[in-house]
């Protein structure tokens, strides 16, 4: 029991050293190094208001990013052009794109016939968000990074300072660069900087494609690295982006870094320079710096070659090795294993249904904690949506508890149970995926969870199984899954591998913990301490990544492996299993209070997206809200004396809380269809005046291919009687669709202008209290209408 405490309060400890950020540095830091407080001038200047692409404020910040370039000594240019994005969203293609401007500045090296090295940030915000964290962070510590590099000497190659502008509207600064811009091809490495959140410390998420060269040298080059292969791994199969995407897939060498703590201040108007943590940029800017100092003063940039498994441990190391050598870990662990398995069957004797049963206890514990936290999740009564995980994030820090507590407390009660064999715990998580299933009659995964950690359950603990056997059976399954990923993605494998060989070195220690004495005991608590603060690394890089509670089995089952020993009690005894109980119990009262206190205050405001909706085909106008309405929203959409309802319109991706307003004359955007002399048609559309962007649908009678948009060759196929989107920013002359269409037939287009201004002569809506904030385009005028042409 005590040992138990001990493992779990230093593997807490241990996590949270991990955790934190390093201590910022002063502004009269020595030249050579990154000083937070040096870079945190130019967030300031950057991030003193929102500057999305194409504004007023974006030029401003435009000029200033120059003006600090030139003083840098830069070669500094704007490039401007088109950006362009294509994808298909559920089938449906949907075209962006506007006129960036890239600010790019060269600090010229010895060679500069030489491979270039780039660092990229990107200085445009999402409208409403002063965008501390993302971008300004990036892009003042880029100037830092420059400044620092000039006080070590003369590089031996150039450094490419790539400022991106149109980042938030599709990747478009980075897009037009690296497929368009003759400089692109000097680039021979990138070292891009983000955020997604105002805290936590920076990772080195993502690199370019066959990073073995990439790891060396970060490895080599970097005080305090945080990186790990999953997710690189996992970034490689998720559909979104930054601009780092645009020189991997051309194939660059590089590495992504960004934080992404208290995600709450994610493009939200609490991203302010007050709120960002220095300790963040700190960290940030220390690793970008290291990593490019160590590839513009080197002789030779690191080239593709095959891929490395590598994590942070516990103790701020980064260990990495090839693929291949993760069957070294697993042959290791697997003698260990063994070697704790003969002992104990010299001492105690082993019994293999014991091992079953442990395994399928583990299983339980695994499945039945996923089952678990989705439960707690839905019972926290927040939606899944941005708007309405707000809740959570409000209170980011009370609902990780919850979470971690109900984890760790389902874990202690699997492993407790097996001591003794009580049937009945096989409920707790089948029940537990039933009601997620009644909250939510879609989600048969919860269910499913829920009713197979039953099903499992019952076998587990059907009697009650010894610990050295029960703990056999973990470790086998831990060994089977680690084989499992080192055959189907070797570079995600350790994530398993490296907590079961510190639990199988446990093993062997103290004969598959057979022993109990003071000093087995030691090793056991100190290896599961280690593990703990290793899992919970994951467990917390979960939490942030996705609002996906079912993730949160991979960590349980990586402390389960070290922490099994120690969680199993001889025989039930009382104190410890009433442990994992009371956690739950806690874990409980926890998600009561996410759910029932609410959580908005001055520094985390409730969320209000309220826009002016001129809807020019019906001829009315509609107050609406873009998000769940609270009252100051609510207050604003009934100013004209009409009743809320639930409206659906084309412009909304679901039904929206809008009142009736008074309509009011605006002009629509100017859109002429054109058929040209060799058979192909020409689609313009200009915003309205001061309208920053332009959204449209369009749908042709007859297939169609596009050949251009905005004056980019881009061949996208059109289907007859389909939506395609098309949104267009910054760009007053509007965008212009070359089509080529296979019959003759027409073509039908709605538009949507956004206006950032209330409409002139309606009661504009009252000042926010402290404790709500716009979003995004709040406070906007939307314009909307349909035209029809035939060619
Ligand atoms: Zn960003």
């Amino acid at each position: 029991m005590i040992a138990l405490i001990l493992a779990l309060v230093a593997g807490g400890w241990i996590a949270w050293l991990s955790e934190r950020t390093p201590e910022p540095r002063p502004a009269d830091a020595p030249p050579a190094r990154f000083s937070a407080a040096r870079a945190m001038a130019d967030v300031g200047v950057i991030a003193a208001r929102p500057h999305p692409m194409g504004s007023a404020e974006n030029r401003r910040v435009r000029d200033h990013i120059v003006a600090r370039m030139r003083a840098l000594g830069l070669e500094t240019e704007i490039r401007r052009g088109p950006g362009l994005f294509d994808r298909k969203v559920r089938g449906d293609l949907a075209i962006g794109g506007g006129t960036i401007e890239n600010i790019v500045g060269v600090l010229p090296g010895r060679d500069r016939g030489a491979s270039a090295v780039a660092v990229m940030a990107h200085y445009d915000s999402v409208p409403g968000s002063p965008g501390a964290a993302d971008d300004a962070s990036g892009v003042a510590a880029a100037l830092e990074i420059v400044r620092a590099i000039r006080a070590r000497g003369v590089p031996a190659r150039d450094v490419v300072l790539l400022i991106t502008d149109g980042e938030e509207s599709g990747l478009l600064g980075a897009e037009a660069f690296f497929r368009r811009d003759p400089m692109a091809a000097r680039i021979g490495f990138v070292v891009n900087m983000e955020a997604r959140g105002g805290a936590g410390r920076a990772q080195m998420f993502e690199t370019g494609t066959g990073n073995g060269q990439t790891i060396a040298l970060y490895r080599r080059a970097v005080a305090e690295p945080a990186a790990a292969s999953l997710s690189t791994f996992v970034y490689e199969h998720m559909p979104n982006g930054t601009d780092f995407t645009l020189p991997k897939d051309a194939g660059l060498p590089g590495v992504n870094l960004a934080f992404i703590g208290r995600q709450f201040d994610y493009h939200s108007a609490t991203s302010t320079p007050a709120n960002l943590d220095k300790g963040s940029l700190q960290h940030l800017g220390d690793q970008a710096l290291a990593v490019t100092l160590a590839t513009a003063f080197a002789q030779a940039l690191p080239e593709p070659g095959p891929d490395q498994v590598y994590s942070q441990v516990p103790g701020g190391v980064l260990i990495a090795y090839p693929t291949w050598a993760g069957w070294l870990v697993l042959v290791a662990a697997a003698a260990l294993i063994a070697l704790g398995v003969l002992r104990a069957r010299r001492t105690d004797g082993l019994s293999a249904w014991d091992a079953a049963r442990g395994a399928a206890a583990l299983l339980f514990a695994v499945l039945g904690a996923a089952a678990v936290l989705t439960l707690a999740r839905k019972a926290t009564g927040a939606g899944a949506g941005h708007f309405e995980q707000m809740w959570l994030l409000a209170q980011a820090v009370r609902w990780e508890a919850a979470v971690l507590v109900l984890a760790l407390g389902f874990l202690l009660l699997a492993a407790a149970t097996a001591s003794r064999g009580r049937r009945m715990v096989a409920a707790l998580p089948a029940a537990a995926g039933i009601v997620a299933f009644l909250l939510d009659r879609q989600d048969y995964l919860t269910l499913g969870l829920g009713l197979a950690a039953g099903a499992i359950g019952l076998f587990a603990y059907w009697r009650a199984s010894a610990r050295p056997g029960a703990w056999t059976g973990v470790l086998l399954t831990g060994l089977a899954l680690a084989a499992f990923l080192q055959v189907a993605a070797p570079t995600t494998a350790y994530v398993v591998a490296w907590p079961l060989l510190a639990a199988a070195v446990g093993a062997a220690a103290t004969d598959m913990a057979a022993r109990r004495g003071p000093a087995a005991l030691a090793v056991l608590a100190l290896l599961a301490a280690l593990t703990l603060g290793f899992a919970a690394g994951y467990a917390h890089a979960a939490y942030l990544s996705l609002d996906l509670m079912a993730l949160q089995a991979m960590p349980v089952l990586m402390a389960a492996l070290a922490l099994w020993p120690l969680a199993q009690p001889a025989e039930g005894a009382p104190p410890a299993r009433l442990l994992g109980p009371l956690l739950l119990v806690a874990g409980a009262v926890l998600v009561a209070v996410v759910r029932f206190d609410a959580p908005w205050s001055a520094r985390h405001p409730q969320l209000s997206y309220v826009v002016y909706h001129v809807d020019q085909d019906a001829g009315s106008a509609w107050r609406t809200s873009l998000a769940p309405a609270g009252p100051w929203a609510r207050q604003v959409l009934r100013a004209d004396g009409g009743e809320i309802v639930r409206r659906e319109h084309w412009m909304q991706r679901q039904p929206a809380q809008a009142a009736p307003a008074r309509m009011v004359a605006e002009a629509p955007p100017q859109i002429t269809v054109t058929p040209l002399p060799d058979g192909r048609v020409s689609l313009r559309a200009a915003p309205p005046p001061g309208a920053r962007q332009l959204a449209l649908q369009i749908r042709p009678s007859v297939a169609a291919r596009i050949e251009q948009v905005g004056g980019v060759a881009r061949p996208l196929e059109l289907k007859p009687g389909r939506w395609t989107k098309v949104w267009w920013e910054a760009e007053p002359s509007g965008v212009e669709l070359v089509l080529r269409p296979a019959a003759p037939g027409g073509l039908e287009v709605r538009y949507a202008a956004t206006l950032e201004r209330w409409p002139a002569g309606v009661r504009p809506p009252p000042p926010r209290p402290a404790d709500v904030m716009a979003f995004h385009t709040s406070d906007s005028t939307v314009v909307t209408g349909t035209r029809r042409f035939t060619w």
